[in-house]
């Protein structure tokens, strides 16, 4: 059983030494239990958070434990009645091959997915992310215009083509050209606006004649600062992520903007709600898969993913994605099905 546990906890950003790759002996499964072995493993950017020793909504992982994380397995031995060796599972197995269950946290995917990696992502986590942040929260009307950053990546890319559906104008920020031109071109966003660009809040602007209706907040920083003059009276900002500061070890340089937060968020009466998915919307995850597998099959979503390689390359696929390297939902595939 290969597995990578955390060796130390960053100081800003993670390097190849915070991780260690190690073999134990594979688990033996008890009675009524399972034994998982993964096949694609999740790379996500909360995991950058439970590197640190802080408190949060979830336990950080301990020194020398396992990098905790979502995986898509199948059932190599079970002791469970409910499970079949060579069915699929979603699991909670974190960065290793081998996982022993019993079978309370799984979700069956079935014997021959078509896309069993998508449970990672469109079908899964970031999928119901953008689907209940934008609806829930943004509560988009047609019409209105959208914001959305990282707008490639699983949850941005999502949230910009459920806006299209929902009849709204879609403005997405992603970095550089080529992620841009895949956002209006692939995704069908009316505009994408390259962040590293010197007058990317110029350009913004320009682009968000009528304002902003709903901001989906994933990366924070600079580009939030763009984006708060433009925010209209009643504005609803779903606040999912904040990715540009998850390195941060102290605050950003002043001058502070914190009054004139409160104050926008005051005078434009606008709505700005934090939520963490499965704990404040679990229980309407069948309405999400029923309508994101519709759009789909229809041809409406359309979902990239980028698929790495070999357990050994998931450390330098997690620390390119802190940083944009990664174009798409990453997903690193371990083991052969
Ligand atoms: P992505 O695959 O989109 O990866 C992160 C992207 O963020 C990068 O590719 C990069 O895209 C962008 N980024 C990184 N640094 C910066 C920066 N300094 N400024 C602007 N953009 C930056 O990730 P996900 O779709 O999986 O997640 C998106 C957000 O949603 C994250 O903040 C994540 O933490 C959050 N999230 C929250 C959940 C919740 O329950 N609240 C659940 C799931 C995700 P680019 O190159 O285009 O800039």
């Amino acid at each position: 059983n290969r597995r990578i546990v955390l060796a130390s906890r960053p100081q800003g950003e993670p390097v190849a030494n915070n991780f260690r790759l190690e073999t134990v002996n594979k688990p033996v499964p008890a009675e009524g239990e399972v034994l998982l072995r993964a096949v694609y493993l999740s790379l996500d950017p909360y995991m950058r958070g439970r590197m640190n020793d802080a408190k949060s909504y979830a336990d950080p992982v301990a020194i020398d434990d396992v990098m905790v994380g979502a995986t898509v397995s199948q059932v190599e031995a079970s002791n469970h009645p409910d499970y079949k060796v060579g069915e699929w599972v979603l699991a909670f197995g974190g960065w290793q091959d081998y996982l022993v269950s019993n079978g309370e946290e799984l979700m069956k995917l079935g014997d021959n997915p078509s896309h069993p990696s998508y449970a990672l992502g469109i079908m899964g986590m970031p999928g119901f992310t953008a689907y209940m942040g934008l609806l829930d929260i943004g509560a988009p009307k047609a019409g209105e215009t959208i914001v959305v950053a990282a707008a490639t990546g699983p949850v941005g890319a999502t949230v910009g083509q459920i806006g299209k559906l929902k009849g709204c104008r879609v403005v997405g920020i992603a970095g550089g050209e080529e992620k841009c031109r895949f956002a209006k071109e692939v995704l069908g966003f009316d505009e994408c606006i390259d962040h590293k660009a010197a007058d990317f809040a110029q350009q913004l602007a320009t682009h968000c004649g009528n304002g902003i209706d709903v901001y989906f907040e994933n990366v924070g920083g600079k580009v939030f600062d763009a984006v708060l003059p433009l925010l209209n009276i009643g504005a609803r900002v779903p606040l999912c992520g904040l990715i540009s500061q998850y390195n941060a070890t102290s605050l950003p340089d002043g001058p502070d903007r914190l009054s004139l937060l409160m104050g926008t968020l005051l005078v434009k009466r606008i709505k700005m709600q934090g939520f963490i998915i499965f704990d404040d919307y679990g229980d309407r995850y069948p309405e999400f898969a029923k309508d994101m597998g519709q759009w789909l099959g229809e041809g409406k979503i359309q979902y990239r993913e980028q698929i790495v390689d070999g357990l050994e390359n998931m450390t330098t696929a997690f620390i390119g994605l802190l940083k944009g390297e990664n174009f798409g939902k990453v997903v690193i595939k371990i083991n052969d099905p």
